[in-house]
């Protein structure tokens, strides 16, 4: 199984628009992929229209939330269409994004920077979510900065306070997807956050980790499988794909192969090939 389960589009930050980067990831050998942009599900309709016969997509999204003082993203995999009242949710996500770096363009043009939010907007007119990564491109594009990694060191991380965070809390976010019929995932943790946070999560309603990823190595890997067995968690593989570098180049994971099939039971079979899994959830885990 060739898989990658955290893809982003140029819906939300990513490089290429939604049918590149299946056509990409088809090229490439990929067999199941899921776009999971950032507060934007409409990757998936475009997809879906283009997709190769026996590929299998899988619906998601990403949401940003606070744990803590610090931000954990969270994924949602939704086996069915979302509804209008997740989509009503996305629309007011992706309104205060606008907002909030509305808000922090003034306090980036007190920090002597050169930037409107009208700027940021035209220069990527097809995205729906509006991130800091979008600014850092912009800044590095101008020459005002050398690098993206030097924007967010100096202009764009949290801890600076010039962007304003979501309000939406870890738990919040899980509960939004739970009662919209997807599985959460927690995005790309890292160690010591999973370690320390992830049984409080997994009582809030959180169905799995996404343990296998790009940085992720064998020895945490499985210290995290033990650990989602005894909480009952199910495993993701992902990416985090930007389409990094403007490059079609998608980026080999490490997984077991096992975990993978059992997430993927609760979603529907590729067209075409036959239905092995359950497509009903199984509710969500109490404390
Ligand atoms: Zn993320
Ligand atoms: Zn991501």
């Amino acid at each position: 199984m060739r898989i990658d389960l955290h893809l982003h589009s140029s819906l939300s930050d990513g490089a290429f628009v939604p049918e590149d980067v299946v056509r990409f990831a088809h090229k490439t050998g990929l067999e199941t992929v899921a776009l999971s942009d950032h507060d934007s599900i409409s990757a998936f309709a475009r997809a879906e229209a283009v997709l190769p016969a026996g590929m299998r997509l899988l619906r998601g999204v990403e949401l940003s939330s606070r744990f803590e003082g610090t931000e954990f993203h969270i994924l949602g995999y939704f086996p069915s269409d979302v509804g209008d009242s997740f989509r009503a949710y996305l629309s007011e996500a992706q309104r205060s994004r606008r907002e909030r770096m509305a808000e922090g363009i003034i306090a980036l043009r007190a920090r002597g920077l050169s930037v409107t939010i009208e700027e940021i907007t035209s220069r990527f007119p097809g995205s729906e979510s509006v991130s800091r990564s979008h600014v850092a491109q912009y800044l590095v594009d101008t020459d005002q900065v050398p690098s993206l990694a030097e924007a967010f060191e100096r202009h764009l991380k949290y801890t600076l306070d010039v962007i304003p965070r979501t309000r939406l809390s870890s738990e919040g976010a899980i509960a939004l997807i739970l009662e919209h019929g997807g599985l959460p995932v927690w995005a790309h943790p890292s160690i010591e956050a999973f370690d320390a946070h992830v049984r409080t999560l997994a009582a809030a309603g959180l169905r799995g980790v996404e343990i296998y990823t790009r940085r992720r190595p064998g020895g945490e890997a499985a210290f995290c499988e033990k650990t989602c067995d005894e909480l009952g968690l199910l495993a993701t593989a992902g990416s985090d794909w930007h389409g990094n570098g403007r490059r079609p180049r998608f980026i080999p994971l490490n997984y077991d192969d096992a975990r993978l099939e059992e997430f993927l039971s609760h979603f529907p079979a590729a067209a075409g090939t036959r239905r092995t899994g359950a497509v009903a959830l199984a509710a969500p885990q109490t404390p």
